[in-house]
């Protein structure tokens, strides 16, 4: 089963994603952690990446798409996986849907965790004075929530079309949400 958590940066995608996957048995994929990695490394791709992601920026398709390809094709993934971050664009959901498709497979739910902009603004701001994210600053963060609104948020028109969207109130404890998305899962 594959299951993919989209909302906006803040919403609780890991914290969830985490949770899920515990449950399930299942690897999460998250491109973030995989480029926060690469960008403490200095391996090649994190040192492309860095300057988007201090900036709020996506890092281009042209550079993830492979990453997304690479992560899609290790056997722990197989059967299935939580994915957080990502499909991020239109040509990342194609990847995705292709990739998947080609093995017999498809996204099978979709998780849209649902927190109101205010919202979204405090916890990230507040998650910058605990774990000093290079974009958990202001500005990154604003630039971070347009991009969503801009490059993201369109896919859940994109994915409501197959009847997987499951909008989740993302507002309340994480075990109220977490007993949420059991009930929708229905594991
Ligand atoms: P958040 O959703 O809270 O912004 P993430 O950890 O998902 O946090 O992403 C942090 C940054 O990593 C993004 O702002 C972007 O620069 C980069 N990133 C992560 N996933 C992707 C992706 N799928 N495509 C492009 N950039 C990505």
């Amino acid at each position: 089963m594959f299951i993919l958590l989209l909302g906006a940066p803040g919403s609780g995608k890991g914290t969830q994603g985490k949770i899920l996957a515990e449950r399930l048995g299942l690897p999460k994929i998250t491109t973030g952690d995989i480029l926060r990695t690469a960008v403490t490394t200095g391996t090649p791709l994190g040192r492309e990446a860095k300057k988007f992601m201090d900036e709020g920026k996506l890092v281009p398709d042209a550079v993830i798409l492979s990453l997304i390809k690479e992560e899609l094709a290790k056997p722990e993934g197989w059967q299935g996986a939580v994915l957080d971050g990502f499909p991020r664009t239109a040509a990342q959901a194609e990847l995705v849907d292709r990739t998947l498709g080609e093995r017999g497979q498809r996204l099978n739910h979709i998780l849209l965790l649902d927190v109101p902009e205010e919202e979204l603004v405090r916890r990230m701001t507040s998650r910058a004075a605990q774990e000093g994210r290079s974009d958990d600053t202001a500005e990154a963060i604003k630039t971070r929530l347009q991009v969503y609104q801009r490059d993201t948020a369109p896919l859940i028109a994109h994915f409501a079309q197959r009847g997987i969207v499951h909008r989740v109130p993302g507002t309340g404890t994480v075990d109220a949400i977490a007993t949420e998305i059991r009930r929708i899962i229905g594991r």
